[in-house]
């Protein structure tokens, strides 16, 4: 059995727990330990997939198909080790699972109840699957004094009295802020939040200070006091200038140290963190700067496209240069001639979407960057759009659009009914469920032979993650073909578009995956390298 960490949170949200367990994962790792990230959540939506990225951010998909809480991109990014649909639960999965039993009849004769029930099924949840790890870091969703959380902490509780005394570890983020009047830092939020965990019976080992000031020893003795956590075991974290900062910074304040020391675990050598330090120092100070537009919906909330932000900030780090985005809503270019906005930057890039609101806008981007010779990365939603795009102003199909608006005179994108799994077939009807319906999680595609895309990737077939409902049409391959359009990346049974690209653009390159989520800082994802290296050279141009 592996050991578990359990890693909360108090007084405000968004704190970084996610940030946190991702580069203590990583410090864990270089100390020869194999970790197992996961996230619990305390919303009673059975998963991220239904919300807006407004209300939730990104939904990261991992490889086996979950539409998952996007700390999960953190935990991946930093550790490398992919996530699975094990390792992101919501409070209403555990609910579905507690409600499915009682009406199979499982807990016939008796009252069914928070505790023991659900409290049972959470702590089952968070011992599944976990076999191949030395360390599992678990993190709860929320703040310490929400109602919502209330059963999950019962149940780290009860595990924790369970399992063998000493195989556990409580890590509690929490925030000290500076009250400028008083010109001092203010433990007193931390003690009550601390305070609130013991009544429920958690005493936390660790103690990770959120500060933008120096935590001084005075705070850190208070705290450690008022806290019952030993001085040593309060710990500041800091900004960072750059979110790969923070294994570095995390080790040489000691929490690495302070945990294995809480689980009793051998410290076995120091970790070598010169991979960080290289990655760091290429964000820190690059050769030169790009300029990519990002015409999408969400873009006044960063979250939406977490990973995506991340992976250019890779495509940079394997260019050494920083990558400036400029985030446009979709919706100005329906008023507004995209030229004066899209003046001066490199390159341009439509993301993932759903909806009719702003596509009419990222048409008139793609034919932006087309007619301009500009590099142009569409990703999922702006893979199709880029084929609407073609399919009306290449190939004069004027009726071209996705139903996804409603009808379509001539549907270039389509919604998808039935497709190939692993040898078996899914299908889909119009009128289904919307959670967890799309086509989800790793597909194959065979990239065609001297294309683009396969000399970026430099193998035949690869894959690459999904997260959509409709599909470019290949009805019409063959139209767009003689138009001028490549499909460079096909499923393997030939029925799918997944790629298309642009011959004689200097970098036209649609893909009907989400690439952004497989990237890492230490592996930059090649699309994203290349798309980035394509714009560099744009930037050379001018
Ligand atoms: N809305 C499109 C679909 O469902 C694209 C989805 C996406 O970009 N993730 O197919």
């Amino acid at each position: 059995m592996p050991r578990f960490v359990f890693i909360t949170g108090g007084v405000v949200s968004s704190l970084g727990k996610g940030l946190a367990a991702a580069a203590l994962g990583s410090l864990l790792q270089l100390r020869g330990y194999k970790v197992r990230l996961r996230k619990l959540d305390p919303y009673l939506n059975v998963d991220p997939g239904t919300m807006s990225p407004y209300q939730h951010g990104e939904v990261f998909v991992t490889e086996d198909g979950a539409e998952t809480d996007l700390d999960l991109g953190h935990y991946e990014r930093f550790t490398g080790v992919p996530a699975r649909a094990s390792d992101s639960v919501s409070a209403g999965r555990i609910y579905w699972t507690v409600l499915t039993r009682e009406r199979h009849g499982d807990f016939l004769g008796g009252t069914v109840q928070v505790v023991p029930h659900v409290t049972d099924t959470i702590k089952e949840v968070i011992q599944k699957d976990v076999a191949d790890a030395d360390i599992v870091l678990c993190e709860i969703g929320g703040t310490v004094g929400d109602i919502e959380g209330l059963p999950f902490l019962e149940a780290i509780r009860q595990l924790a009295n369970e399992l063998p005394r000493g195989e556990v570890a409580f890590l509690h983020v929490t925030l000290v802020p500076f009250i400028k009047s008083a010109g001092e830092l203010k433990t007193k939020p931390t003690q009550h939040s601390v305070r609130e965990l013991r009544a429920i019976g958690i005493q936390p080992d660790i103690l990770l200070c959120r500060s933008e000031l120096e935590l001084t020893p005075e705070a850190r003795r208070k705290i450690a006091l008022q806290c019952s956590v030993r001085v040593d075991a309060v710990i500041p974290a800091y900004d960072a200038e750059t979110i790969y900062e923070v294994p570095i910074s995390y080790h040489a304040e000691g929490l690495d140290n302070r945990l294995i020391e809480a689980l009793g675990l051998p410290a076995g050598p120091e970790p070598d963190l010169s991979a960080w330090y290289e990655i760091v120092n290429r964000v820190k100070r690059p050769e030169g700067v790009v300029k990519v537009a990002i015409v999408g919906k969400y873009t006044e909330h960063k979250d939406a496209y977490k990973s995506l932000n991340e992976a250019l900030t890779h495509g940079g780090i394997a260019n050494n240069v920083r990558v400036e985005l400029d985030w446009i809503d979709a919706d100005y270019f329906v008023a507004v001639d995209a030229s004066d906005r899209l003046q001066g930057v490199n390159a341009i890039l439509v993301p993932g979407g759903f909806g009719e609101r702003g596509a009419e806008g990222k048409i008139a981007a793609v034919t932006y960057a087309r007619t301009r010779g500009l590099p142009f990365f569409g990703i999922c939603f702006g893979m199709q759009l880029a084929c609407v795009e073609a399919a009306r102003n290449l190939a004069g199909i004027n009726g071209a659009n996705s139903t996804e608006f409603g009808l379509a005179a001539d549907p270039v994108v389509g919604l998808m009914t039935e497709w190939q799994r692993e040898g078996d077939v899914e299908r889909r009807a119009p009128t289904d469920d919307m959670g967890g319906t799309m086509r989800l999680g790793a597909y194959p595609c065979d990239l065609q032979e001297g294309s683009l895309v396969r000399r970026i990737y430099g193998t035949a077939r690869v894959d690459e993650r999904h997260r959509h409902r409709y599909e470019v049409n290949s009805d019409y391959k063959e139209r767009l073909e003689a138009a001028g359009l490549r499909f460079s990346g096909m499923s393997p049974d030939g029925r799918l578009p997944e790629i298309v690209e642009l011959p004689g653009h200097p970098w036209f390159v649609g893909v009907q995956f989400h690439p952004e989520l497989r990237s890492q800082p230490m592996r930059p994802h090649p699309l994203f390298a290349d798309f980035v290296r394509a714009a560099r050279q744009q930037s050379m141009l001018v």
